[in-house]
Formats: structure tokens, C-alpha cells, sequence
């Protein structure tokens, strides 16, 4: 096997990215490796308004692929690949398997993230990419002057909601409480925004159309009575699900699937850290993310350098 990496970090969004530039600059011999295109969920939002130094906002997209530069320029190397089947120890040494090859390192620092949670209903599967979306940033222009319905009220939903009223003729965002989570901020826009229409108490109960979304039923969970709207696509911004499949029964999760950390980062197994949204932490946000990398990237520096090898 080729020698091993000081440091492989497992996920190339925000968290991944800032741990990548920070073991970068400390010279570490360091990759990352992502499933799809680096940037992870937040590369998909339109504008994040709530990372700091951007007065007017920054793109997702544009944010990561900054970070990204950063990451290359302090020497990361960065590798693309279908996905981790599984992480296992080897003594000291972590193992890393891909569908056609093992990796090995010193350290791991797991950043995977998570990814949108699926609603099973009817029409969800069939009418994927036909209308059923997770990722307005990606398909909202489809829908210039149509009606679609997102379906949460957290801050996904609301900021995504608002977001598809630069195309969408009506947006109806479809709540099973009669109360948005979502930040106050967010809150207030979207009730103030004439092209929202909400639905509230609402569960989404199925998809219905002819070869695309053309319908959705809704029923009112206080009442029972089921409704039919017309409509063209469906959003869905009803939470996540962490990316840790590939690392259950050797690191420890908590009962919801994300990973449980101390303060320092580290996992239940010495020289494995988690950071950003995969982990079991208070605050899902880019700039958590980026904080919890540059943090996991200086314990695992400490972890490589205080052990014998
Ligand atoms: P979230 O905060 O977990 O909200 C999920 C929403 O979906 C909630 O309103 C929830 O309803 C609803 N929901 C969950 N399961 C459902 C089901 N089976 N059927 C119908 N509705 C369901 O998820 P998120 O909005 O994706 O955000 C994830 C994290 O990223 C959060 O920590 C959020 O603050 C953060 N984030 C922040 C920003 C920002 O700061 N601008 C932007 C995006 C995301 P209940 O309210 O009834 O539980």
C-alpha cells in the first residue's frame, strides 16, 4: 500500500474545505475526498448572508469554491470519488475503502455533511426530477411564472421559498405546524411576500400528476380534511439526514445518526475527528462549519505529531 496521508478528511463542503487549508498550511500530507462536486449543500445556496465579511452576501457556490482555492494553493490534494464504503482501524492506522481501492492515514478528519431527508409518500419517487425537488438554487428558473410548493418551514425552507418567488408565479409552503422554525428574519419576509401563500397544519399526503407534478393533496392535521392544489413542483426542505453510514460500528453515533464528538473533536477513536453538520452539534451553519474544520485540522496536526510511528 502507498504511503499514508498525515490526514484524509472525508467530505468536501465548508468543514471539509477549512480543515483541508488549515492541515494544508501545516504541512501536513493532506487529502479530501469528495463524493460528488466540492462544496457540498452549501454550494447549492443562492446567497448565505450570514458569513461574516460579506456585508451584501456571498454565493454558496462562489464561498466554497474559495475555500477550495485556498485549500489547493496550501497544498491539499483533493479526489473525486463515488463514495466511502467504510472506515476501519489498522493499529494506529485508518483505512479508508473505495469501491476500487484502499486509502490509508495517520488521521481522519469526517466532514460529510448530510443530505436533504426524503418524505415517503406517493408521487415522491416517481416524480423525482419531473417536478419533485431538493435544490431550488438548481431548478427554480424551471418555474418562471408557475406554481410550486415547498414543503418545511425551517430556515431551508423559508429561504428557499422566498428565493423561488423571483420565477414562480405562487409559492405555497406547506407547514405541519402553524408556526415557522425558521429565523425571525426569515419569518417576517416571507410573510410579507405577496407571492407566498402558506398552508398551515398541513402534511403533504401525495404527488399526483401525469408523467410530471401537476397536484398535490394536502390534509389539514387538525381536521382531517383533505385538499387538492394545482401545481407544478414540489420542494422539499424537510430537515437532514447525517452521511455516516460508512462509519457506524467503529465510530460512536448518537441516536439520530450524527456523530458524537468531545470538545477537541475527536471521536470515540483516537486520531478520527468530526466537524460541520455531520456531527451531533448545536448549530447547522456555514460559519460553524468552518470553524469546527479549522479546529478538527489542529487536533489531528497535534494527534500525527504527539504519536510514534
Ligand atoms: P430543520 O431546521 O430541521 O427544519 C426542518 C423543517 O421541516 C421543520 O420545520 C420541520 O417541522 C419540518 N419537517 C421535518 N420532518 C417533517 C416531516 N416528516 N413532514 C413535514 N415536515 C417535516 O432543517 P433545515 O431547514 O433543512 O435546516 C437544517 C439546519 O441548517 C438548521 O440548523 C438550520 O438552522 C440550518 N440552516 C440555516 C440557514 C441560515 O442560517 N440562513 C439556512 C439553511 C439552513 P417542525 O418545525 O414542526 O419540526
Amino acid at each position: 500500500m502507498a504511503e499514508p496521508y498525515d490526514v484524509i478528511i472525508v467530505g468536501g463542503g465548508p468543514a471539509g474545505l477549512t480543515a483541508a487549508l488549515y492541515c494544508g498550511r501545516a504541512r501536513m500530507k493532506t487529502l479530501v475526498l469528495e463524493k460528488a462536486t466540492t462544496g457540498g449543500q452549501a454550494a447549492t445556496t443562492d446567497v448565505i448572508e450570514n458569513y461574516p465579511g460579506f456585508p451584501d452576501g456571498i454565493g454558496g457556490y462562489e464561498l466554497t469554491e474559495r475555500i477550495k482555492q485556498q485549500a489547493l494553493e496550501f497544498g491539499a490534494e483533493i479526489q473525486e470519488i463515488k463514495e466511502v464504503i467504510s472506515l476501519e482501524a489498522d493499529g494506529k492506522l485508518k483505512l479508508l475503502k473505495l469501491a476500487d481501492s484502499t486509502l490509508s492515514a495517520r488521521s481522519v478528519i469526517i466532514a460529510t455533511g448530510s443530505e436533504p431527508r426524503k418524505l415517503e409518500i406517493p408521487g415522491v419517487e416517481e416524480f423525482h426530477g419531473k417536478g419533485v425537488s431538493y435544490c431550488a438554487t438548481c431548478d427554480g428558473a424551471f418555474y418562471r411564472d408557475r406554481v410550486v410548493a415547498v414543503i418545511g418551514g425551517g430556515n431551508s425552507a423559508v429561504e428557499e421559498a422566498i428565493f423561488l418567488t423571483r420565477f414562480a408565479s405562487k409559492v405555497y409552503i406547506v407547514h405541519r405546524r402553524d408556526e415557522l422554525r425558521a429565523d425571525k428574519i426569515l419569518r417576517e419576509r416571507a410573510l410579507e411576500n405577496p407571492k407566498i401563500e402558506f398552508i398551515w397544519d398541513a402534511h403533504l399526503k401525495k404527488i399526483l400528476g401525469n408523467g410530471k407534478v401537476e397536484e398535490m393533496v394536502v390534509e389539514n392535521k387538525n381536521t382531517h380534511e383533505r385538499t387538492s392544489y394545482q401545481i407544478d413542483g414540489v420542494f422539499f426542505y424537510i430537515g437532514a439526514v447525517p452521511n455516516t453510514e460508512f462509519c457506524e460500528g467503529l465510530v460512536e453515533l448518537d441516536g439520530r445518526e450524527y456523530i458524537i464528538t468531545d470538545e477537541a473533536l475527536r471521536t470515540n477513536v483516537p486520531g478520527v475527528f468530526a466537524c460541520g453538520d455531520c456531527r451531533a452539534n448545536l448549530l447547522k451553519q456555514v460559519a460553524v462549519a468552518a470553524g469546527e474544520g479549522a479546529l478538527a485540522a489542529v487536533e489531528a496536526e497535534k494527534y500525527v505529531e504527539e504519536e510514534d510511528w
